[in-house]
């Protein structure tokens, strides 16, 4: 390994071969984890050309099980994948809305990274949730509920799980190649037909410009290609936060809201226009608009909800708690999720048009206060959250509630002055509407 390491160091190509041996590493435990570091850096700064990608994405994926499903599930087994955002719960919705349409959705997820919240650990916030379903579990669900949403584990894609935890307290994260890798390995393993990648750009995501959110949908949209499957993958703007609430049982809350047919409409056009996209690649509606309204059937019949209801029974969660949160009042859902100890709400220092509420600030000062992770393997607090009462292009008065933050202690005068810093005032309306997807990349 530390020749290896040395290679990449220096700059140099690893060989198919050599990145096998790494990932062999990993998997078998003879890396040490500061090798893993080191080679991470490494890569991180020196980079990877596509086919080293590929070989990586390859070795991941191989570093586990792969999923094989019934002959008769072809052609309509589709996920999507997130470079991860600030209050992103799009997974939530759109895996039992697509499955409501039809479609199996064997979802391998991720945790939490850098300052962007993960999917399994908004569903761990759900008392009972299981996230590590064996690969005879998942089938099991695709065959009576048509979805599920689980993690990384010591049969799928191990190499990937150990690789995620080290990126997130490494400052490795933002890596074109660590990321393609990342995502595909575990999509390669779920055996798909068909795959949307939403690839974030701005302050709060990975990719800090379209350019490079750009640089990075092609590298995945050809990987995926290599890898047998059809990905597609939208651009879109993360400055700020998707919907309302950030945090994880209250982001559960609002996903329910959608799954109920309501909830915002940022996170309900997201939701319907990435599975639009997958209901027409994958020949199920005649245009993508055409699937988009499919979506919005399910998520207003109940038939989405439902599903997820019945998702949640099949991940370990009891049917009385699952009833409580899919068809019970509000109360009912605090009940089930717990609220953190404190609703502190903070008032605008000025007043003026809300041009912004800029996502990366909120994201910071929460994971401070518990919803994020210092260190791989760190609990995190599921009930800190906060709730945006105001949006984009609305008037604010002076003194007026725009933020309400939940938590359980710990909120200084230093994290209100850097949340307050969140709110982008000024005396005129903004000029344009805030941009939805920018792009579209087949
Ligand atoms: N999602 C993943 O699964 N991996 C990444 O690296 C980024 C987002």
């Amino acid at each position: 390994l530390p020749a290896l390491i040395g290679k990449k160091r220096d700059g140099q190509r690893l060989e198919e071969a050599e990145i096998q041996s790494f990932v062999r590493g990993i998997t078998e435990g003879t890396a040490q984890q500061g090798q893993i570091g080191a080679m991470l850096m490494a890569i991180r700064l020196r980079g990877m050309d596509m086919c080293e990608t590929l070989a990586l994405t390859r070795a991941m994926a191989a570093s586990g099980r792969a999923l094989a499903w019934p002959q008769a599930w072809h052609g309509r087994l589709v996920d999507k994948h997130s470079t991860g955002g600030v209050g992103d719960k799009v997974s939530l919705v759109l895996a039992p809305a697509l499955a409501a349409c039809g479609c199996k959705v064997p979802m391998i997820s991720g945790r939490g990274l850098g300052h962007t919240g993960g999917t399994l650990d908004k569903l761990e916030a759900i008392p009972g949730f299981r996230v590590n379903l064996s690969p005879e579990e998942m089938r099991d669900a695709l065959e009576r509920v048509g979805c599920c949403i689980v993690g990384q584990s010591e049969e799928l894609c191990p190499a990937d799980r150990v690789l995620y935890a080290l990126r997130d307290v490494t400052a490795t994260v933002d890596s074109l190649p660590l990321i393609t890798a990342s995502i595909l390995s575990k999509k390669a393993a779920e055996g798909l037909s068909a795959l949307v990648l939403d690839v974030k750009y701005g302050r709060a995501a990975l990719c800090p410009t379209r350019d490079s959110a750009r640089r990075l949908a092609r590298s995945l949209v050809w990987v995926s290609s290599q890898l047998g499957f059809r990905g597609s993958a939208v651009l879109t703007p993360m400055s700020q936060p998707l919907g309302r609430r950030l945090g994880h049982s209250l982001e559960v809350l609002e996903a329910l809201e959608a799954l109920h047919g309501g909830g915002p409409p940022d996170l309900r056009h997201l939701v319907t226009m990435l599975g639009g996209l997958l209901l027409w690649q994958r020949g199920l509606a005649e245009a993508a608009e055409q699937g988009q309204q499919l979506l919005k059937g399910v998520l207003d019949d109940g038939s989405a909800l439902a599903t997820f209801e019945a998702m949640l029974g099949v991940q370990g969660v009891p049917p009385k708690t699952a009833k409580l949160l899919c068809t019970g009042t509000p109360a009912h859902r605090w009940q089930v999720l717990g609220q953190a100890s404190i609703q502190e709400e903070l008032n605008a220092p000025g007043g003026g048009w809300v041009q912004q509420i800029e996502a990366l600030p909120l994201a910071q000062v929460l994971h401070r206060l518990g919803a994020g992770r210092e260190r791989a393997g760190d609990r995190i607090n599921h009930r800190v959250g906060a709730e945006l009462l105001v949006t984009a292009g609305q008037r604010l008065q002076e003194g007026e509630a725009w933020l309400r933050v939940h938590h359980d202690g710990g909120l200084d005068e230093e994290g209100r002055k850097a949340l307050q810093a969140a709110l982008c005032l000024a005396p005129e309306p903004p000029s344009s509407p805030p941009e939805f997807v920018t792009e579209t990349i087949l």
